[in-house]
């Protein structure tokens, strides 16, 4: 029988479980499989940093090659885990071979969600249409980000939100076209969404909302979108929106099929217990990929976010060591546009009152939301000391008033609860 552990995917997860595992002893082969040909990389620079400035794309990796093989860590690149036999405990590689596992932990992660309306497969085609995932995802887009271009970016989130300014800042004429009646809608609250309007505006940004995307057109040849169209769902008029690239930025899904296909249970993402383990006791996941209970939200969500990728895997590790720990954490997650950090902890969700701390027109502040009392979810712009205090009170849910939190002149230090009514 096989003492190997394998990891799938080769992401933020996937290298920091692999690494883990050694640092907390595990001593036998562990073999980590990725479709992309890359080591495991960091993709928050994709959009911002990396997009703007390029750069090698080993200087994104999480750790060197080196590192890697320091520790034994074997890494098939380029490779697509097809199926998993949990009788035989075997995968089938895209390759056609089999490799057999003892312990098996899927860090499978998400693909963007692609566009399906009129034209979208043949849009898909075009030479100047692009989705952002992965680093050769940027490396291609990179080389039509040109002075003086005009972009089309479906998709005001925060990756949409995050390319608009790097191509801002390279020096294209940008377009920003949300189906939703204001950016960032589904993470923030209409003021935070304002207020990141307000800002891509005075940068030149034409950020247009509550537009229904309808097509595209094409060169004659048909290879390249010469223009978005669509219709303004307040005047109902069509609006054709001329372009030399367009990029779309409309989410992701999480990559489960090959945990169903295993029989695993799924539900908006792999099933795992606060341990990480999946109902087959030699499978955990970890990752963008998973569905998982938490004791501080209360109840089970998927993240899409860096932090809970690296934490939920240092606790797969553990998990697989024999020294399995709950995951307890308060998610986090941040986004840098222009000069501004945006930090944010917690869900906001059912939030039924907003407090904001400073004032916007000096893009530094925060914004505090609250349930029933309780701090649920902070939102930081340029304010990284209040940010790692936000991170306590939300964990806490801490009791509040309004009043309190709106008050500069209180520091906020003196909000946070010890930590033994933190653990309340
Ligand atoms: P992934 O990084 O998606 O890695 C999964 C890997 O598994 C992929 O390489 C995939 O190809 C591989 N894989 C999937 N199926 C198979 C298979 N069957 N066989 C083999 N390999 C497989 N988060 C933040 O916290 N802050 C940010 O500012 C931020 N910015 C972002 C900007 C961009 C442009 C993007 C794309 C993401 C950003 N994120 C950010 C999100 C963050 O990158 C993800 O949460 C994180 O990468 C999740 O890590 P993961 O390992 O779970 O999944």
């Amino acid at each position: 029988m096989s003492d190997t552990i394998v990891i799938v995917g080769a992401g933020h997860a996937g290298g920091e479980l692999a690494s883990a595992l050694r640092q907390g002893g595990h001593a036998t082969r562990i073999v980590m499989i990725g479709e992309e040909a890359w080591l495991p990389y960091q993709r928050p620079p994709l959009s911002k940093a990396y997009l703007s400035s390029g750069g090698r794309v080993e200087s994104l990796y999480l750790r060197p090659k080196t590192t890697f093989d320091a520790a034994a860590i074997e890494f098939i690149g380029g490779t697509r885990v097809e199926a998993i036999d949990r009788g035989a405990k075997t995968l089938l590689l895209g390759n056609g071979e089999r490799l057999a596992y003892g312990r098996l932990a899927l860090t499978t992660g998400t693909r963007v969600r692609r566009l399906t309306g009129t034209g979208a497969a043949e849009a898909e085609r075009a030479s100047n249409f692009h989705y952002l995932r992965t680093v050769d995802d940027v490396v291609r887009l990179r080389n039509q980000f040109v002075a003086g271009r005009r972009i089309a970016i479906v998709g005001g989130g925060y990756i949409g939100l995050e390319v608009a300014a790097a191509a801002v800042k390279c020096g294209l004429q940008v377009t920003v076209l949300e189906a939703a009646p204001r950016v960032l809608a589904r993470v923030t609250a209409p003021e935070i969404s304002a207020f990141y309007e307000r800002v891509h505006r005075e940068a030149g940004v034409d950020l247009r909302t509550g537009v229904e995307l309808r097509g595209f057109e094409f060169s004659p040849t048909g290879d390249v979108v010469t223009a978005v169209l669509c219709r303004d769902g307040r005047t109902q008029q069509e609006q054709s929106v001329p372009v030399d690239l367009v990029v779309v930025g409309v989410g992701v899904v999480p990559n489960v099929e090959l945990a169903a296909a295993a029989g695993l249970e799924i539900d908006n993402g792999i099933v795992v217990d606060e341990t990480t383990r999946t109902a087959d006791p030699d499978i955990v996941a970890a990752g963008d990929c998973t569905s998982h209970p938490n004791a501080i939200v209360g109840r089970r969500i998927r993240l899409e976010s860096v932090p809970n990728a690296v934490e939920q895997a240092r606790a797969a590790a553990a998990t697989l060591c024999g020294r399995a720990r709950p995951y307890r954490t308060v998610p986090w997650f941040w986004s840098d546009q222009y000069d501004m950090k945006l930090q944010m902890v917690g869900l906001s969700q059912g939030y039924d009152r907003l407090v904001l701390r400073g004032d916007p027109a000096n893009r530094s502040f925060s914004a505090f939301y609250l349930h029933d009392g309780r701090v649920v979810a902070a939102d930081c712009v340029g304010r990284p000391k209040e940010f790692m205090l936000s991170k306590r009170i939300v964990a806490a849910r801490a009791q509040v008033s309004a009043e309190t939190l709106a008050d500069e002149s209180c520091d906020l230090k003196t909000l946070v609860p010890p930590p033994e009514a933190a653990a309340a």
